[in-house]
């Protein structure tokens, strides 16, 4: 896609530090990290979401993960990292080709993902049905 931010990095038509490249996928670092080592990890094939993929290139992206989340640990000197995807513009997706974020943690470096609300009464066997129902179990 010739006016996508992340092809034009893929094809080095932006610069970029990679971190890791294979026939399927390439990784390369976040230039606004939220820890440093933050690393974005992308389909080479361009698509935006998780839907417009398939199950074996997913499988290539968290297995580059798998690999790569290691590495980046080991490199920064992180215990532990975070591996999530913007799925969407709601959910705070900007680049629409789709990527996986790892960002490295460390204990105490203070960053909430997400504050979570309990469920009212009988709300979440309620809910619970509702996407058994859409996805088909
Ligand atoms: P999203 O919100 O779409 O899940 O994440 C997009 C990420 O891309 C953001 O974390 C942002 O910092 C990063 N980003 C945006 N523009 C560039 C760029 O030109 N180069 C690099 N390396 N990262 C970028
Ligand atoms: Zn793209």
């Amino acid at each position: 896609m010739a006016d996508c931010l992340f092809c034009n990095i893929r094809d080095g038509k932006i610069p970029s530090v990679t971190v890791y490249e294979d026939a399927y996928v390439f990784a390369f670092l976040d230039s606004n990290p939220v820890n440093p080592g933050h690393t974005l990890v992308a389909p080479k094939i361009h698509c935006r979401r998780m839907s417009e993929t398939d199950n074996a290139m997913l499988a290539q992206l968290v297995a580059a993960a798998k690999k790569l989340g290691d590495a980046v640990c080991a490199a920064m000197g992180a215990s532990a990292y975070n591996f999530m995807t913007n799925n969407g513009a709601d959910a705070g997706q900007v680049v629409m080709h789709l990527h996986f974020h790892l960002i490295p943690r460390f204990s105490g470096d203070g960053h909430r993902m997400w504050k979570g609300t309990p469920y009212a009464e009988g709300e979440m066997e309620k809910i619970g049905k509702m996407i058994k129902k859409t996805v088909g179990v």
